[in-house]
Parts: C-alpha cells; sequence; structure tokens
C-alpha cells in the first residue's frame, strides 16, 4: 500500500519529460506532479536510433537536485539491475519502459523485489494486468512514443476501456475463460470486474502533444497524462507546458481549453501514423483484442 503512494500523489497530474535541469524547474513551475529523467526524449531516441539505455546517474542527480517534485527514471524492460540503480540513487518512481532498448525479450522486472513503485505500459488489459502481477504501481499507455501523434494511446486506452467493460459484464463462471484468454490471474481479473477499472493509477503515455490531446484522453478515462516529447520539441515549451498542466485539471471545459490552446508557438513536428510504413506497429505479441 505504501508502495501506491507515488502513484496516488500523481493522479490528476501531468508528468512531464525532460532531459536537463533547466526543462525539468520549467516543468515544475509549469505544474507538472512530476518529471521524468531522461538523456533524450522519444523523438530523438526514435530519430537517431542506437541502443537506449537507463540515463546517466549524474544527469538524474542534476535533475533530482533542480526540483522538488518527485523524480522518475526510465529502465529498459527486463533490466533489472538498472532499476537497482535508479532505486540506489533514490528516485521516486522507476518507469519499465519499451521507449528504451529492451534487455529482456522474455521477463519482465519481478518488480515485487522492490521497494521503490514502478510504472508500466500497456497495450491491453492483459498487458496491463501482467505487469500489475509483476507488481506495477501503476499503468499508463504505450501509445507511440516520440512521434506526436495520439492515435495508438487513444487505441490502447479504448482497448483497456472495452476489454473491461467486456469483463464486468460476465458472470464469475465466464471470467475463469477470461483470464485464460487474457493469461491474467483471475483475482486480479475479477478485482477488475468490480471496480470498473484497472486496480491501479492508469494515465495515457505516447504522442501526446497538445491541450486537446490531453482532453481527449482525460476524457477517455484515464487518471493524467505523461508527455514526451510534445512540450520540449515544441517551438515554445513554457507556454506549452503550463497549457497542458492546466488542461489536465479543466479537460471537460471546452472554453477553457480554446483559451488554453490559443498561441502556443509551433507544436512538435509529428510522423503520422500512416506514414510509419517501414516501423513495426503494434509489434510483439499483443493480448486478445476481446
Ligand atoms: N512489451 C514489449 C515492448 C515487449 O517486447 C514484450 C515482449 O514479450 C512484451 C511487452 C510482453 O508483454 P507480455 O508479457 O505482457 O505479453
Amino acid at each position: 500500500k505504501v508502495k501506491a503512494g507515488m502513484a496516488q500523489m500523481a493522479k490528476g497530474g501531468i508528468i512531464m519529460d525532460v532531459t536537463n535541469a533547466e526543462e525539468a524547474r520549467i516543468a515544475e513551475e509549469a505544474g507538472a506532479c512530476a518529471v521524468m529523467a531522461l538523456e533524450r526524449v522519444p523523438a530523438d531516441i526514435r530519430r537517431q536510433g542506437g541502443v537506449a539505455r537507463m540515463t546517466d546517474p549524474l544527469k538524474i542527480k542534476e535533475i533530482m537536485n533542480a526540483v522538488t517534485i518527485p523524480v522518475m527514471a526510465k529502465t529498459r524492460i527486463g533490466h533489472f539491475a538498472e532499476a537497482q540503480i535508479l532505486e540506489a540513487l533514490g528516485v521516486d518512481m522507476v518507469d519499465e519502459s519499451e521507449v528504451l532498448t529492451v534487455a529482456d525479450e522474455d521477463n519482465h522486472i519481478d518488480k515485487h523485489k522492490f521497494t521503490v513503485p514502478f510504472v508500466c505500459g500497456a497495450r491491453d488489459l492483459g498487458e496491463a494486468l501482467r505487469r500489475i502481477s509483476e507488481g506495477a504501481a501503476m499503468i499508463r499507455t504505450k501509445g507511440e512514443a516520440g512521434t506526436g501523434d495520439v492515435a495508438e494511446a487513444v487505441r490502447h486506452a479504448r482497448t483497456i476501456n472495452r476489454q473491461i467493460r467486456i469483463a464486468e459484464a460476465m458472470d464469475p463462471t465466464e471470467l475463469y475463460e477470461y483470464a485464460k484468454k487474457l493469461r491474467v490471474p483471475i483475482e486480479l481479473l475479477r478485482k477488475t470486474a468490480e471496480m470498473g477499472r484497472l486496480p491501479v493509477v492508469n494515465f495515457a503515455a505516447g504522442g501526446i502533444a497538445t491541450p486537446a490531446d490531453v482532453s481527449l484522453l482525460m476524457q477517455l478515462g484515464v487518471d493524467g497524462v505523461f508527455v514526451g516529447s510534445g512540450i520540449f520539441k515544441s517551438s515554445c515549451p513554457k507556454k506549452r507546458a503550463r497549457a497542458m498542466a492546466q488542461a489536465v485539471t479543466h479537460y471537460n471545459e471546452p472554453a477553457v481549453l480554446a483559451q488554453l490552446s490559443e498561441d502556443l508557438g509551433e507544436a512538435m513536428f509529428g510522423i503520422p501514423h500512416n506514414e510509419r510504413q517501414g516501423e513495426r506497429r503494434r509489434e510483439g505479441p499483443i493480448g486478445e483484442e476481446m
């Protein structure tokens, strides 16, 4: 329960990717509830390629010293040694992230072994509940980080919502079969069906670039948002950071959002979904859609 503290605190908030102390201060002043300390934002990882690893501890410490809000950092999927190092550094939460290069093709980190809480990405309910059963205290959509295209985050949020509705409509007998189909523990699925939502804090991430994007995902029912490249790859990061932070609070007020969306300079230059032909979309084993 203590572990969920950080995730609960973030609820109703926006978490911003930053790559140095200056950006971290901009994020805090804009109203971010936490920052993610990164070496490169996802758009640059995507463009530059190469193996993407945990951020240099010196950089993480520099960012931790620059702000009073919680600081998160990313570990490669399955790389429990990176996670141990991040925990030793005293980060507030570890993101086991597909944005970095996968370190273990078969196994995610056993997150129960850690004191620091973890957030993990998911594209559907099966993935989300598998990560929770491994000990994740928070889930986020995977989306397509670094593209500035929100379409995949929307797909993942809607898929999880739809699968929860399906589970809610099932009787106790049917739930066993659905748990097998989703490859998840029955207890977790039953709890999810009872609650009518994921049993942990659930954020959206991947391609969110405007206050309207924030509103869209919040209206789809997520508890908050991660913004990666969307802020510091735009022409006017300070102004956009503030507007997007405000949008999390005012997501249901179109008139306020109209004001917040005004004159923000250029949004990040995105790569639309249908122009990513060479890339592996929805790669890897994905749980049953239904
Ligand atoms: N996410 C990524 C990026 C992966 O490479 C893999 C590999 O198996 C998975 C998720 C697997 O997730 P799960 O164990 O939930 O099927």
